[in-house]
């Protein structure tokens, strides 16, 4: 976290991985399943497998096919209820709002995300769009904005308290004020977000905001957490995709996640 001259406090986007899906099934005696066995160790993978597995009850496997190429041919043919079974939970920290306005549009996620109404807004910290994070000029008018908004954020809670003063709940009081004066809060303002989502539908995320076309900071958001908890967790239910860095122009460059065309089996 950096800090400029006016106390404008730059936070840094941060991911933390909370949770995760375990394959627990233990029951293999006189059950369909018995004789299946898989070479992944990785639990996401192996509950993939078995969910696609079960509907053909296709539990032997004289041929030895990997879970790699098993789950290359469940997601070539998008039969993608297989990968619904599992997910994963992160948090960020040194997100804008801006930022998570966009993510909270991806309608098979979960969130809980800090509230501005209880929440002293007062010195947060502000997240610097990519485009301007080396750039003085960019930097000087952003400082502007924020010892502005900062000051005019007090002086409404300020105000708000006053005129709420007959409110005998003081924590009400403080809610009701805080919850109008973040009206003048810059969509830069920093806020922290714990996301839940299956893998298909990290999947979609990853494809939409990892594009070339997507906003630039959701979209370094969504490389890191692909490349920092999703493809570490699970790799073969990301094998079509990959970090391909493109040219931006004017000197420019992103890195960018791209999905590859994958052929089913005959
Ligand atoms: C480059 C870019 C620019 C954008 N610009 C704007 C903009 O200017 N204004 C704006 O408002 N939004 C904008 N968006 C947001 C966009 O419209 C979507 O709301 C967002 O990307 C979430 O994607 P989604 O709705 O496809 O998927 P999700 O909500 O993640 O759902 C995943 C998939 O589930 C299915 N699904 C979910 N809900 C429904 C439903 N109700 N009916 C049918 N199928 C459903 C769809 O197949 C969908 O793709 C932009 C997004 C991008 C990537």
């Amino acid at each position: 976290m950096g800090e400029a001259a006016t106390g404008m406090r730059v936070a840094q986007l941060r991911i933390w991985k909370v949770a995760q899906t375990s394959f627990v099934l233990d029951a293999w005696d006189g059950v369909p399943w018995a004789v299946w066995q898989t070479d992944s160790a990785r639990d996401a993978e192996i509950l993939a497998e078995y969910a696609g597995r079960l509907c053909y009850q296709s539990w032997s496997n004289p041929s030895g096919r990997s879970n790699e190429a098993y789950l290359r041919n469940i997601l070539a043919q998008e039969h993608f209820s297989v990968v619904e079974h599992a997910g994963f939970t992160v948090v960020l920290t040194g997100v804008s709002r801006s930022c998570t306005h966009e993510l909270v549009r991806h309608r098979h996620f979960s969130f809980s995300q800090l509230s501005q109404r209880f929440y002293n807004e007062e010195d947060a910290a502000v997240v610097v769009p990519p485009l301007f994070r080396e750039d003085p000029e960019a930097l000087a008018i952003l400082e502007e904005v924020y010892a502005t908004t900062r000051a005019a954020y007090r002086r409404l809670v300020e105000l708000a308290q006053r005129r709420l003063e007959g409110l005998p709940d003081r924590r009400l009081r403080r809610k009701r004020a805080r919850e109008a004066a973040r009206c003048v809060l810059p969509n830069m303002t920093e806020t922290h977000i714990v996301v839940t989502g299956n893998h298909r539908s990290w999947r979609e995320f990853f494809e939409k905001r990892g594009s070339l076309h997507a906003d630039a900071e959701i979209r370094e958001v969504a490389v890191r957490i692909f490349q920092e908890v999703a493809r570490p967790l699970a790799p073969h239910l990301y094998q079509d995709f990959e970090v391909v860095r493109r040219e931006l122009g004017a000197g420019g460059v992103a890195d960018t996640l791209e999905r590859r065309h994958l052929d089913a089996d005959e």
